[in-house]
């Protein structure tokens, strides 16, 4: 017998449940806080306008294919991806040090990463990855795919809903030298708190002192600050000084191509030659695990990030998704502590920054909202603000007032 009642029933994804939740809830003024995914202002899917001239043009050239891709991925693109995240003119770029390679978004490139590491890194002592606490919770999962251990450092420190800069700074004081730890490289999944520049310029200098490697998720560049240069800062600052590091970088958010599976992974080595080597074996990895990646997302953003006009309109889509989450942050704000002077300080939901927002709700909380108000959200107290719109941002504000009194 093939002995499958043997095996775990799996509880289903939370998030996956809420949305489930949420669709079979008949109450009209029901909100759906949960999904990490940008909504217009009608609480609607927006496929960004570049987006659409992208694919109007891709699917109007009579060469269009539907050849094989390279086993690392379409060439233009990649490129095209390595210089939006380290920089046109990166010295690393310019040396011939990166490696980039096409993944399965996001996700792929976490996983890819995570499986070069556990074949090739020379872990000191234990083969683990440090996690901030909290962070996005299929990590756990990707580094134990790949038999990485994950532990986890300070980072949220909820008593002041901000940073746990100390703790942070310990934590890396007190790894193993040469230790791996992941670093969000912005816009913080699920807390919305990131590090200052000064603090990251502190972060880099014990990182490097100790030896550490950089493990970068990139998955919201853009999506922060609404300028996709600032939000690569910390990124280029810690390339900058020759850290060691790679990097993870989706287009899921940026570009609205959540479903096309569009990312990449770089990685920077110190010399041309070592990137050789890596190379190779990267390839090897790829060919292993999905061949060839997928060619459909990846044309769309090579065109757009290869050609200087789209790539400005790409840039004015950003700030839009962008310009609407941080006008949700400030009328949230503003109908907490002004017009419903609900008991707190609510300073943080205007310093966070990106799709998410830690409300410093408790999960007894977070619970009322979902079960009293219907507003979906996770019991850790997270928001995804691009749930929040012009129409539903008032009840959202009296909802939320009622459950913290
Ligand atoms: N990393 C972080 C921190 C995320 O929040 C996400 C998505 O929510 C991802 C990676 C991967 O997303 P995707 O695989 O859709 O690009």
């Amino acid at each position: 017998a093939e002995n499958w009642d043997k095996v775990p029933l799996a509880p289903p994804d939370s998030i996956f449940q809420l949305t489930a939740a949420y669709k079979a809830d008949t109450f009209p003024q029901k909100i759906n806080l949960g999904v990490g995914a940008y909504r217009d202002d009608d609480g609607k899917p927006w496929v960004l306008p570049v987006v659409k001239k992208a694919t109007d043009r891709l699917f109007s050239d009579p060469n269009l294919d539907h050849e094989y891709l390279p086993i690392t991925g379409l060439p233009e693109f990649v490129s095209a991806a390595a210089k939006l995240i380290l920089g046109a003119d990166a010295p690393a770029i310019r040396e011939g040090r990166v490696v980039s390679v096409q993944t399965i978004s996001g996700t792929g490139a976490n996983h890819l990463g995570a499986l070069f590491l556990s074949r090739y890194y020379q872990f000191n002592g234990e083969r683990q990855v440090f996690l901030s606490d909290p962070t996005w919770v299929n990590h756990f999962a990707i580094f134990r795919n790949v038999g990485i251990e994950p532990r986890t450092y300070a980072y949220y420190d909820p008593q002041t809903i901000g940073l746990d800069f100390a703790g942070f700074v310990r934590a890396l004081e007190r790894a193993p030298s040469r230790s791996v730890f992941l670093l969000h490289a912005c816009a913080h999944n699920p807390t919305g708190v990131d590090p200052t520049e000064e603090q990251w310029a502190q972060l880099a200098e014990v990182v490097q002192r100790k030896g550490h490697y950089a493990f970068f998720d990139s998955a919201y560049q853009g999506f922060g600050s609404g300028d996709l240069e600032r939000d690569a800062r910390a990124v280029r600052y810690f390339a900058g000084r020759g850290v060691p590091m790679v990097v993870c970088q989706s287009f899921a958010k940026n570009a609205g191509l959540y479903g096309e599976r569009v990312g990449a992974l770089h990685l920077i080595s110190a010399t041309r030659e070592k990137a050789e080597r890596v190379r190779s074996q990267m390839s090897v990895l790829q060919r292993s695990e999905i061949s060839n990646p997928p060619g459909y997302g990846a044309r769309v953003m090579a065109l757009i990030m290869n050609d200087a006009g789209l790539f400005g309109e790409w840039k004015r889509d950003i700030e839009t998704m962008a310009g609407r989450i941080i006008e949700m942050r400030k009328e949230l704000y503003r109908l907490l502590t002004e017009e419903l002077k609900t008991p707190g300080d609510w300073q943080h939901i205007v310093q966070q920054i990106g799709m998410f927002s830690f409300t410093g709700l408790n999960t007894e909380q977070s619970k009322a909202l979902v079960e009293k108000a219907h507003v979906y959200m996770t019991s850790n107290g997270r928001i995804s603000m691009a749930g929040l719109n012009s129409k539903n941002i008032k009840y959202f504000a009296a909802s939320l007032d009622a459950a913290v009194r």
